[in-house]
């Protein structure tokens, strides 16, 4: 984006625009193509208890390859997804997707494991999306107290009533909501207080800042503390080195999900990780 920015300023702002929405519009009939075509699928990353070094439950990650077998990063493909709406299909499915995988690993014997899924405006603000909550429930047995809601802070900001009201019904149901990316989207604390969350989900830029040149991570020890003050859960993203793990624990987070632990998996891959026990899954 800084780069396309850049360009702009010393070209023609309106040639660029015109390349990029024909671009959009292009990516907009590809995803909808692949999507059905049953191109896309999901990939699930671990989230790991550091204390015991145990995955506890996995994040659903849309993944997208396209005609020409390259992947199509979600950074790319979920804004125009949004904003044309196909995400609310596309969620929908990724959501059900989650539940079979879910109960399928419960019935593995990981009885315990817990789903992520992130939901965008969109699908949050439809008039079905409730039904179609209850239903992938329903249809996949996937009991709700194992399955959480990723939304991020900005859907706080646009109209705090409505998603107040839908918080609400979800957790009537038993599922559970965390907050993702927390920290980058200056939604105010007394929101947050309403919101009625389970968990906090650090993000990766404030991980990122542990490390051995300069970075404490005051940012990411300061939502620890706020997870502790509003009695939630907290987990951190992004998780790539022993430093920023034994630094997180050190504030009081206990989980974490990152490349140091484990990768997103396919649903085979993350079956046969899962089958391959606690030895295989400790770092040294
Ligand atoms: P997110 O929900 O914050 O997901 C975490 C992202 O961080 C994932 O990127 C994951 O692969 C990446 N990640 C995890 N650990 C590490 C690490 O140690 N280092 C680095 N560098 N990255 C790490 P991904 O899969 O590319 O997804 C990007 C974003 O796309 C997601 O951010 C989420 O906002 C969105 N997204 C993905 N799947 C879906 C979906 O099914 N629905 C919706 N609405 N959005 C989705
Ligand atoms: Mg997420
Ligand atoms: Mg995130
Ligand atoms: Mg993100």
């Amino acid at each position: 984006r800084a780069k396309a920015h850049q360009r702009s300023s010393h070209s023609y702002f309106t040639v660029d625009m015109g390349v990029e929405i024909r671009e959009r519009v292009r990516m907009m009939h590809a995803l909808r193509a692949a999507f059905e075509n049953e191109r896309l699928f999901v990939v699930y990353q671990p989230q790991i208890d550091m204390r015991t070094q145990s995955p506890v439950g996995a994040e659903a990650l849309l993944r997208w390859k396209n005609e020409e077998g390259q992947f199509v990063p979600p950074d790319q493909f979920i804004p125009i997804a949004e904003y044309s709406g196909l995400i609310v299909d596309i969620g929908e499915w990724v959501l059900r997707s989650a539940c079979f995988e879910l109960i399928h690993l419960h019935n593995l014997g990981f009885t315990d494991f817990k789903m992520a899924v992130n939901v965008s405006q969109a699908q949050f603000s439809h008039p079905l999306f409730l039904q179609s909550l209850e239903r992938a429930l329903t249809d996949t047995r996937a009991p709700a107290n194992c399955l959480e809601l990723e939304i991020t802070e900005s859907m706080a900001m646009n109209d705090p009533e409505m998603l107040i009201k839908t918080l609400h019904h979800i957790k009537q149901l038993g599922v559970q909501i965390s907050i993702d990316d927390f920290g980058t989207g200056f939604s105010s604390l007394s929101h947050l207080q309403k919101l009625n969350v389970d968990k906090l989900k650090i993000d990766r830029a404030f991980v990122n800042e542990i490390n051995d040149k300069s970075g404490e991570g005051s940012i990411a020890k300061m939502i620890v503390q706020l997870s502790q003050s509003l009695n939630i859960k907290v987990i951190a993203e992004g998780v790539e080195t022993k430093l920023q793990a034994d630094t997180l624990m050190g504030f009081g987070c206990h989980l974490a999900q990152g490349y140091l632990y484990a990768r997103p998996k396919t649903q085979l891959d993350l079956r046969a990780w899962l089958a391959q026990g606690p030895d295989h899954w400790r770092l040294n």
